[in-house]
Formats: C-alpha cells, sequence, structure tokens
C-alpha cells in the first residue's frame, strides 16, 4: 500500500507570518494551552490563528486512545489541572473570542471520562465572557454512565462529536471507538437537550466509498445531527494511516450538495475543512438565517 502521496494543488495553505499569529500564540503561551491547531498539526494554523480562532485542548496532550490518523501523543495523561477551566477563560476573554471551540483528549482513565472538567470549563467560560457562544469537541465517553449528562447540562450552545470515518474502518482507524456509540451520543444529547446543536465530523480519503459517506449522513440526520463538517485526511507523519486518496474539490461540493438535501442545518465540505475550521463564522451565519 502507497505510504505517502504528493500533495495536489488544492492543499494549499499559507505560513503563519502575520502579527496577529504571533499575538494569538503569546495568548496561548501565557496561559499555558494546549491548543489541538498544534497538536494535530493543523494546516490551517496560519489562517486561524491571524483571526485569534484557536481551539484548546483540555485535559492535557497525553490521549489514552491511539487512532491512526491522530498526531496527538498516546500514553497515561498526567492529573488534571484544576486551574485550567479558569486558564482557558481568561484566554477566551483576552482573545476575544466570540464564538470558542474546546476540545480535548481522551481520558479513558478517568471514572467521568473528563466530564466535569469539560463542564467547568464552560461554567467557567461563561462566567467571564457571557456572550460567547461555546461549542465542544467531546469524545465519546464510552463506559463512563452519566458522564454525558454532566457535560450536557452546563449547556454548551453546540456539542461536536466526530465520527471520523465510516463504519468498516473503525477497526484500523479508530479502535477503541464504536460507531454507534458515537452515533447513539449525538442522539442522547438531542433528546436530553434539544436546544443544543449538535455537529459532527468526517475525513475523506482514507478508503470510504461515497456511498458509506452518505449512510453516515443518514445516520446522522437520524439521530438528528445539525451540522456537518467533511475534510481530507492528511497524514500528519509517515507512521499514521496512510492517504487513500486525494479527493478533489468537485466531489466536495457534491457531498456538500447532499448533505443539505439530506436535512443537514450547515455543512462545510472542502478539503482544508476541519472540525473546528471557519466553526465561528458558519455559527453565525446559521444563526442569521
Ligand atoms: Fe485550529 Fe481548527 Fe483552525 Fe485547525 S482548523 S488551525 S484546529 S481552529
Ligand atoms: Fe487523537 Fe482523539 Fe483519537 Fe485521542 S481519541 S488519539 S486525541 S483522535
Amino acid at each position: 500500500q502507497p505510504v505517502h502521496r504528493k500533495k495536489p494543488d488544492w492543499i494549499r495553505v499559507k505560513a503563519p507570518v502575520s502579527k496577529e499569529y504571533h499575538e494569538t500564540r503569546k495568548i496561548v503561551r501565557e496561559n499555558k494551552l494546549t491548543t489541538v491547531c498544534e497538536e494535530a498539526a493543523c494546516p490551517n494554523i496560519g489562517e486561524c490563528w491571524a483571526k485569534r480562532h484557536a481551539t484548546m485542548m483540555i485535559m492535557g496532550g497525553i490521549c489514552t486512545r491511539a487512532c491512526s490518523f491522530c498526531n496527538v501523543a498516546t500514553g497515561k495523561p498526567g492529573a488534571l489541572d484544576p486551574f485550567e477551566p479558569f486558564n482557558v477563560a481568561k484566554a477566551v476573554k483576552e482573545l476575544g473570542l466570540r464564538h470558542v471551540v474546546i476540545t480535548s483528549v481522551d481520558r479513558d482513565d478517568l471514572d467521568d471520562g473528563g466530564a466535569r472538567h469539560f463542564a467547568d470549563t464552560i461554567l467557567a467560560i461563561r462566567e467571564a465572557s457571557a456572550n460567547t457562544t461555546i461549542e465542544i469537541l467531546t469524545p465519546d465517553f464510552l463506559r463512563k454512565d452519566g458522564a454525558l449528562e454532566v457535560v450536557v447540562s452546563a449547556k454548551p450552545d453546540v456539542f461536536n462529536h466526530n465520527l471520523e470515518t465510516v463504519p468498516r474502518l473503525y477497526g484500523p482507524v479508530r479502535p477503541g471507538a464504536r460507531y454507534f456509540h458515537s452515533i447513539r451520543l449525538l442522539d442522547q444529547v438531542k433528546q436530553i437537550d434539544p436546544t443544543i446543536f449538535t455537529k459532527s465530523g468526517l475525513m475523506v480519503g482514507l478508503g470510504e466509498t461515497k456511498e458509506e459517506i452518505y449512510q453516515v449522513m443518514d445516520d446522522l440526520r437520524s439521530a438528528d445531527v445539525d451540522f456537518l463538517t467533511i475534510g481530507q485526511y492528511l497524514q500528519p507523519t509517515p507512521k499514521h494511516h496512510h492517504v487513500d486518496r486525494f479527493v478533489p474539490p468537485d466531489e466536495f461540493k457534491a457531498f456538500e450538495r447532499k448533505a443539505y438535501n439530506k436535512g443537514f442545518l450547515m455543512v462545510s465540505a472542502s478539503p482544508l475543512t476541519r472540525s473546528s475550521y471557519h466553526a465561528d463564522e458558519d455559527f453565525e451565519k446559521m444563526r442569521r438565517t
């Protein structure tokens, strides 16, 4: 199987050179925050940080899972930092964010999977910046009874949980996760609190077929999921899952049309779409319509 494919022209990224990029970086460093932008070596960092749009990753930089597409380190994480919710809230205020995305590593080692810490972070942001809308991108809380309820009761504006790929590829791509558990998780959020928007995301180029993507869209709609993101998988290092193919921009457009036809309220599908890419603008646009 191919381990390396040359990136096509449509995957182009700008170098992180702007003054605003450096300001964002300074606030992130001063508050001792981890960002998924850096941990995942995200190609959009120059663009996003220039707009102060950084996605915070809470609960440390070490994950208890080992997804084959992900650049985050796997191992035994350290204890939670009880000050982290306040540091995140302080950074959100300093960055002046209207919309923030908070994500985390997976913490299978904690009794509640880190649910209380997620909730505390949401509450701390609300307290410091009452007008900022909060989007969380959570782990699956597999085998953590009651965890989801704790997170949902903190009332994030958007609850995002990524399916990442089609069910057939869960073994090689997302071992440790269960496709239908993830679908159920999203469904339960809506059942507990229908005022929360739900969102999920997929990567393409891992070996899935178009029909499998359409089936995932249907599964998500049957769980009443509102927003969908689809982006190209990029191999972070040669030891990660190989890129099966680079999906051309017009196929992303076709996915976007299909998803809107299936009833999603907001769809972002393009080669460089990431779960948190343009999340602020998309959320505002959606609220205006
Ligand atoms: Fe960070 Fe998301 Fe932007 Fe990537 S797309 S740089 S992860 S905010
Ligand atoms: Fe990466 Fe999330 Fe998988 Fe952990 S659970 S390895 S952070 S994708």
